[in-house]
């Protein structure tokens, strides 16, 4: 089958095989490892495509036509990671554009367009996306790129996608949608509107928490000529081996989509129901403001639950330090579930900008280890806060 064959092909079916056909030389079933810097040319300047592994690889053509065909758009690239993703879309701008962003947008984000970008004469202001008149009245006629993420991190706040493309519908700003909480398996950003998506594949996409990567997807084949001549000039490209691991690890997303999802909405039901919890962010939630926007957007809810606890900021970090199943880390979106405190931890460089997170608010990336072990784990961390929040006498 050629890669128009796999189009019609169901999703799941296509993370195996897009852009994966066998190799033709050997017949390896699995895209082999390019792990080469430059090729071969039959005379001068004739070539198989390929000159010099900065500007292509054939393991990263593989990831990229794989990744194309999963969020629905005409190309991708990849990149050596999400930030590097972003600072190449950022170079869509010039000085005197407007960036709208949400205003809690993951933190390397804003640290780029508030510390980095903004310096070089890119301007930017933030905004709450889940309010769309805020967003139709923070619109300049210099903004050109919309960053939206849903859901974003730490909340589990929902944007509607849609409703902010239509937003746009009549002025030049692009809408960049940033994927990496859902995964294309549970939305597909472009066709709700937006321009162009932004994955770290170093979360799901990748899903065993061995690689960092980014990708960028899109329709528009002007704005893929100026990203990947700057992604050429600028050189962030990730290795072949990076793209290897990314594609072995989507092979597999759609299953590993469903049992995070699984798990994370058994884990929101628990932990609901628990004294010693305050409340309990997740968008399968019925009670969650935004739930009808993410039924109709997402397929489901993916595997980031929050929530706050009762007896202050002790005791929420002494449930952080207390799991045994759930590791202590950053990062998310692997097989194994991770906990961690974001005011201490992720959210610890936002302290003083306006876009702080509770002292008891604790963030969970729930894994696909079997249900029962993760909420036992979770009742006898929980335990701690009940002592904790009793006087002792
Ligand atoms: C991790 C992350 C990024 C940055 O990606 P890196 O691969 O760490 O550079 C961007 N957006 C979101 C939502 C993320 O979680």
């Amino acid at each position: 089958m050629n890669d128009d064959q796999w189009a019609n092909a169901c999703f799941e079916t296509r993370a195996i095989h897009a852009g994966q056909d066998p190799d033709p030389g050997t017949g390896a079933v699995i895209t082999p490892i390019f792990q080469t810097s430059t090729y071969v040319q039959e005379a001068v300047g004739i070539h198989k495509g390929y000159e010099y592994s900065r500007t292509d690889n054939p393991t990263r053509t593989a990831l990229q036509t794989a990744l194309a065909s999963l969020e629905g758009g005409a190309w991708c690239l990849v990149y050596a990671s999400g930030l590097a993703a972003t600072q190449n879309l950022f170079y869509l701008l010039r000085p005197g554009d407007h960036v709208l962003l949400s205003d809690d947008a993951y933190g390397g984000t804003y640290r780029l367009v508030a510390k980095v970008l903004a310096p070089w004469g890119i301007d930017f202001s933030l905004v709450d996306m889940g309010d769309l008149d805020a967003v139709r009245g923070a619109i300049r006629p210099q903004t050109k790129l919309v960053w939206v993420e849903t859901p974003t991190n730490p909340y589990l706040k929902i944007v509607d996608i849609r409703g902010v493309a239509d937003l746009l519908a009549d002025h030049p700003a692009r809408l960049v949608v940033d994927n990496t909480f859902a995964s294309p398996y549970l939305q597909q950003p472009l066709a709700h509107g937006a321009d162009l998506v932004l994955h770290s594949t170093t979360k799901y996409l990748g899903g065993h928490s061995d690689v960092v990567g980014g990708a960028v997807v899109g329709n528009d084949p002007a704005v893929f000529e100026s990203l990947k001549f700057h992604q050429n000039a600028a050189g962030a490209v990730p290795g072949p081996m990076d793209c290897w691991l990314t594609l072995r690890g989507i092979k597999t997303l759609g299953v590993r989509m469903d049992r995070h999802s699984a798990n994370a909405r058994a884990v929101a039901a628990f932990l609901g129901q628990q004294e010693t919890v305050e409340r309990v962010f997740y968008p399968g939630l019925e009670t969650h403001p935004n739930h009808a926007v993410a039924v109709r957007q997402m397929r489901d809810f993916s595997g980031m639950v929050s929530f706050t606890t009762r007896g202050g900021l002790e005791a929420a970090a002494a449930v952080a330090a207390q799991t045994k199943i759930f590791q202590l880390a950053e990062s998310l979106g692997g097989v194994e579930s991770l906990i961690e405190h974001p005011g201490l931890m992720t959210h610890a460089s936002v302290a003083g900008t306006g876009a702080e997170v509770e002292a008891t608010l604790v963030r969970l990336s729930v894994g696909i280890e079997h249900v029962d072990d993760l909420l036992a784990d979770l009742k006898q961390a929980l335990s701690v806060v009940a002592e904790a929040a009793v006087p002792a006498d």
